[in-house]
């Protein structure tokens, strides 16, 4: 009798039945059937930004970065980004837009530019990662060296140029390898900008602020830049963002 009543209170057809009994009767008629309580969907919470896993162990780049290095920039600089950016979009309307947007819809606002700073920071260094893998580095594949070479004239023209903008690039900061209607062309940011915001599709990058390197090549940043180049581009990701 009292389970009738209460799946009627379920279905809202029996008046006069206080919240109490509907809700002590319900957990009961739950228990009774073995039934989990469904609930009326909540509104849709806002989708956190997350820390996406490292695409390797953090000693797999060794020698050339230290798993000292990674677990640091990663585990601690990294996460740093995601929890500030998570803290400062709470209960904003920038709360359920995706990364990527975020950044673009904060580039250049003054008033948003923590924002933009944490949002920046955590898509490329994840964009930062995947630019590299174990073995990787040398000259590109053959579909990806075409456009390189039309670029750069050859590998070493572009070796040269990216060298370069991630040697020159005064202060903290980032070097890319960028797209825009499939011609490749180089170019360095300061601080958290990257390339999305300026139209440009980023096809690679290396940071260079010294929390990626000093640890391992105190203030030598040639040595770092080359070591990515000839042992850590990651060329499929390349080709991958370039559709080559
Ligand atoms: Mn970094």
């Amino acid at each position: 009798m009292e389970i009738t009543r209460t799946e009627k209170a379920v279905e809202g057809i029996v008046p006069g039945l206080t919240r109490r009994e509907f809700v002590v009767g319900t957990a009961v008629a739950a228990a009774a059937v073995g039934a989990t309580l469904i609930l009326p969907p909540r509104a849709r919470a806002a989708s956190a930004i997350e820390l996406p896993p490292l695409p390797y162990a953090d000693n797999a780049l060794n020698p050339y970065i230290s798993s000292n290095t990674l677990s640091f920039h990663y585990g601690k600089h990294h996460k740093a980004y995601v929890d500030n950016v998570n803290k400062l979009i709470a209960g904003t309307d920038l709360a359920d837009l995706p990364l990527e947007k975020i950044v673009i819809a904060t580039a250049g606002n003054t008033e948003k530019q923590a924002i933009f700073n944490n949002a920046a920071q955590v898509w490329n260094h994840t964009f930062y990662w995947k630019s590299m893998k174990p073995k990787g580095g040398g000259a590109p594949p053959k579909d990806l060296a075409t456009k390189i070479d039309a670029a750069f004239g050859d590998y070493d023209g572009f070796k040269k140029a990216f060298s370069e903008a991630a040697m020159t690039q005064f202060g903290s900061g980032w070097a890319w390898l960028a797209a825009k209607g499939g011609e490749l062309q180089i170019l360095k940011t300061p601080n958290a900008e990257n390339p999305l915001s300026k139209g440009l599709t980023p096809v690679l990058t290396i940071d260079v602020w010294e929390h990626a390197y000093y640890l391992d090549y105190q203030n030598k940043r040639a040595d770092y830049v080359a070591a990515y180049l000839d042992h850590l581009v990651n060329w499929d990701f390349a080709a991958a963002n370039l559709r080559v």
